[in-house]
């Protein structure tokens, strides 16, 4: 048992810090069997098997994962044949992330229902790598045609792609996944996989042009510099040193260097692009992209003021802009003049073209909500056009009373746009509407440009920026899935695997952060709902005798930031619609409002924050199921909102590039859409609670990863940072559960079907009640009677083994 004297020591190797430790007396592999069952106790357990190098303990059929921070010895091929081969009994065999697989894979096939594997944990405690052992476990444990040895082949080498775009160092983590992950493998009904497919959830792209202090942008850009040779970084323009690349740069820290070789990873990364199956032109215009990035990332901006009194702005180094062109196959005029200029169309078919491109959807047109560049008409300098031809005298005037309607719209706040669009004449802006409706429909094809300011194209430059680094993220999955996607006809079972990112809790938070923890209180929340809750409601329902186990409930936070129209994310929505600009305050301020009863969230103005600058932020704090998280406004509706203008759509839409031309459908000047693209927030909410759904469907089994130390380090338990895991993660009430209840149950009838070979009494046929059968039948067997129990409908059977024995009796049999 463990007393509370706080000390640092070093045992053996491992260094435990902050620790109430008295050497424990059990180490066990499954912490159900612990006497007396207590947070201390459970400790101990884990830090005993960690100090053996023993990362993986159970909590009955949940898997408990230490990150080791150092490469362990037990994930070898031997390891593998060990679990799948099984020459000894199961429970025989150290407690493993194969193993967890194994029975996945396992009841997928004996059974032939869905399986899903949800791996859960902190930004760092190894949820990825532990998804990567189940993909490799799942590889090797199945499959020989060379039709599935490529399928499998796909399936495990895509990861290193994935990773190379969509992972970065981050202060928790130097191989932080920056989106969500969940790959649905699919099996035939012999258990071996024919397919799969890859869902992604909202990769953070802010990072393509700002990182915070101590994290690095996406690693494709450090490896393409660092293993590019001479010829290929040429041909992209490209030089070796990060330091020439603005968005490299993180000014707050050194260009810190990743452990792992940046060289060596760009090789596994092409040869990972070439196995999976993208041609050497695919992969080569993948790399422009990906330089277009960083060169545009460049570009500078410098004011001019024009002879009208205006400001606009002009590129400082046209050089790098030539080359970007030359990239993306654009003539080098076209690309200027959207980065410098905006283009309001007044054509008929741009007004009906409500939408703005998001995510690679939805039209665009002049009224189209842009918060990522600030609208002021006031200092612009209006050009008219129509499709590039001049016009005479008559027209120019025409065209010059049509654009001061459009001035007047155009410097509307964008709620009011949207009530003129949406059609509302009831009030003097619909009046305005009307007008200028007619106006615009008169004015086909026409279309008027204004001077961008130096703020305004660098804003500009960074949206298409994302955008396009988010697309070509997007098109490559959608790639890989189109290569690993069941090519054959017949019935199917899905095992999912998912893995997302970890909470987090940085020096400053903004909407990323809130949208990778709301993500985790929704998992949490499905975890302890399947683990704690509705299994005791099972248990109570049956009429098995059981005391309650408390457990903290984290469904007022979920609520609180996904609730129709009252949540964060619905007031966040609302005020995009409000305002074009500048209101990440006044979303605060409502926030305010709506919460101000609420224990759960505090507002907070002008707070200063934890950074060394102590810059003062405008921020709320929300209390999440893994503690307090301070979130700062700053930017989050222009993120919320995630538009880009229409000139830089149609601007990719026009490049030769054959991967940037699709990525911009909506840059296609005769596509047109009426509807309201969904913000980033609610696209994203959308796509969890599918995701919900699709785990709510599927037999569920748990991975829950913790991190040992807040410092990347092996061979250090930090006690106070494990027992703050187990807390949030409610691992003592799962253990308080699952010692006392149940690791399956099936209804009756359907036990005597799956089992009743191994009794003479119930061969070939059962004809009396069902319970009863099902107790002659385990009274035949050598299994023991604490190993089971009745319920009103079904059978409940104690532990995990048990069950294993059950279906060896009926192979051997
Ligand atoms: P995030 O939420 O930030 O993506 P994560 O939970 O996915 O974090 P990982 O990337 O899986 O964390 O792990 C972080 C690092 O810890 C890995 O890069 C690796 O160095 C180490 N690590 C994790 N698990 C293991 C393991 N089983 N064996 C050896 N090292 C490991
Ligand atoms: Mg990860």
């Amino acid at each position: 048992m463990l007393s509370r004297n706080k000390v640092s020591r070093n045992c053996s190797r491992t260094r435990i810090t902050d620790a109430p430790f008295v050497d424990p007396a059990a180490d066990l592999p499954d912490c159900i069997s612990l006497d007396p069952l207590t947070e201390d106790s459970l400790l101990a357990n884990l830090l005993s098997r960690f100090k053996r190098d023993q990362i993986y303990t159970y909590i009955g059929n949940i898997l408990l994962s230490i990150n080791p921070y150092k490469p362990l010895a037990q994930y070898t091929e031997q390891a593998i044949a060990d679990y799948k081969l099984r020459t000894v009994a199961i429970s025989q065999l150290p407690p493993h992330v194969y193993a967890l697989a194994d029975h996945a894979w396992r009841s997928l096939r004996d059974f032939y229902s869905d399986q899903v594997i949800v791996i859960t944990g902190e930004s760092g405690s190894g949820k990825t790598e532990a998804s990567k052992l189940i993909l490799q476990y799942l590889g090797f444990a199945t499959g020989k045609s060379k039709e599935l040895e490529t399928v499998r082949q796909q399936l495990l080498l895509c990861n290193p792609v994935l990773e190379a775009f969509g992972n970065a160092k981050s202060i928790h983590n130097d191989n932080s996944s920056r989106f969500g992950k969940y790959i649905e493998l699919e099996f035939d009904y012999k258990g071996e996989p024919v397919g799969g497919l890859i869902t992604h959830y909202l990769l953070e792209k802010s990072r393509v042009t700002a990182q915070h202090p101590g994290e690095r942008n996406f690693h494709i850009f450090f490896q393409l510099l660092a293993g590019a040779d001479v010829q290929l970084l040429k041909s992209l323009k490209l030089q070796r040193n990060t330091e020439n690349y603005l968005y490299l740069r993180n000014n707050h820290s050194n260009p810190s260097v990743w452990h792992q070789s940046d060289k060596d990873e760009f090789f596994n990364t092409k040869k990972a692009l070439e196995s999976v199956g993208f041609s050497a032109e695919d992969i080569v215009n993948i790399f422009r992209i990906v330089a277009a990035v960083l060169k545009l990332g460049n570009l500078i901006f410098t004011p001019v003021s024009n002879i009208d009194g205006t400001e606009g702005c002009s590129i400082n180094n046209d050089y790098e802009l030539e080359e970007v062109a030359t990239l993306l196959m654009i003539p080098a005029d076209e690309l200027r003049s959207a980065l410098l200029y905006r283009t309001y169309s007044v054509s008929c078919s741009a007004m009906d073209a409500h939408g703005m491109a998001v995510g690679g959807g939805g039209g665009a047109n002049c009224f189209s909500r842009d918060s990522t560049l600030p609208r002021d008409s006031t200092t612009s300098r209006t050009f008219l056009g129509n499709n590039h031809q001049s016009h005479s005298q008559p027209q120019q005037i025409l065209l010059q009373q049509r654009t001061s309607l459009l001035s007047t719209s155009a410097s509307m706040v964008g709620r009011d746009m949207y009530q003129m669009m949406d059609g509302c004449h009831g009030s003097d802006v619909g009046f305005q509407a009307a007008l200028a409706s007619r106006a615009y429909q008169d004015a086909k094809d026409d279309f008027v440009m204004t001077d961008l300011s130096a703020a305004e194209a660098t804003t500009g430059r960074d949206a298409l920026c994302k955008a396009l680094y988010y697309r070509l993220f997007t098109w490559i999955i959608n790639s890989i899935n189109e290569r690993i996607k069941v090519k054959q006809h017949g019935k199917r079972r899905i095992l999912g695997v998912l893995d997302i990112y970890g909470f987090e809790n940085l020096p400053v938070n903004g909407f990323e952060q809130l949208i990778i923890n709301y993500c985790n209180e929704k998992l949490q929340h499905y975890v302890t709902e399947i683990v704690v809750k509705e299994e005791q409601e099972i248990y109570m329902q049956e009429g098995l005798e059981w005391s309650p186990i408390l457990f903290p409930d984290n469904l007022a936070v979920c609520d609180l930031i996904e609730k129709h129209n009252l949540g964060l994310l619905a007031i966040m929505d609302e005020e995009c619609q409000r305002s074009t600009n500048g209101s990440d305050d006044a979303f605060l301020s409502r926030v305010g409002q709506v919460f101000q009863d609420n224990i759960q969230i505090e507002v907070a103005w002008g707070l200063l924050s934890k950074n060394a600058d102590s810059t003062a932020m405008n921020a709320f704090r929300l209390k999440h199921y893994a503690g307090w998280v301070t979130y700062s406004v700053a930017g989050f509706l222009q993120k919320n909102s995630d538009l880009l203008v229409r000139g830089l759509s149609q601007s990719m839409y026009q490049c030769a590039h054959p991967i940037v031309k699709e990525l911009f459908p909506e840059g296609n000047p005769r596509r047109t859409t009426l509807r309201r693209p969904a913000t980033s927030g609610t696209q994203f909410k959308m796509a969890i609670i599918a995701l919900m759904r699709s785990l709510r469907s599927k037999n569920p089994h748990f991975v829950r990863c913790i991190k040992p130390n807040a410092f990347k380090q092996p061979h250090h338990f930090d006690v106070q940072t494990i027992q703050q895991q187990i807390r949030h993660l409610g691992l003592l009430e799962t253990a308080q559960v699952k010692k006392n209840g149940f690791a399956f149950r099936q209804p009756y009838a359907w036990f005597l079907q799956r089992y009743k070979m191994l009794s003479t009494v119930t061969w070939p046929h059962w004809g009396g009640v069902a319970i009863e059968g099902a107790a002659r039948l385990l009274r035949d067997l050598p299994i023991s009677a604490t190993e089971y129990a009745f319920g009103r409908r079904m059978l409940f059977i104690k532990n995990d083994s048990t069950l294993m024995q059950l279906e060896d009796f009926r192979t051997i049999r």
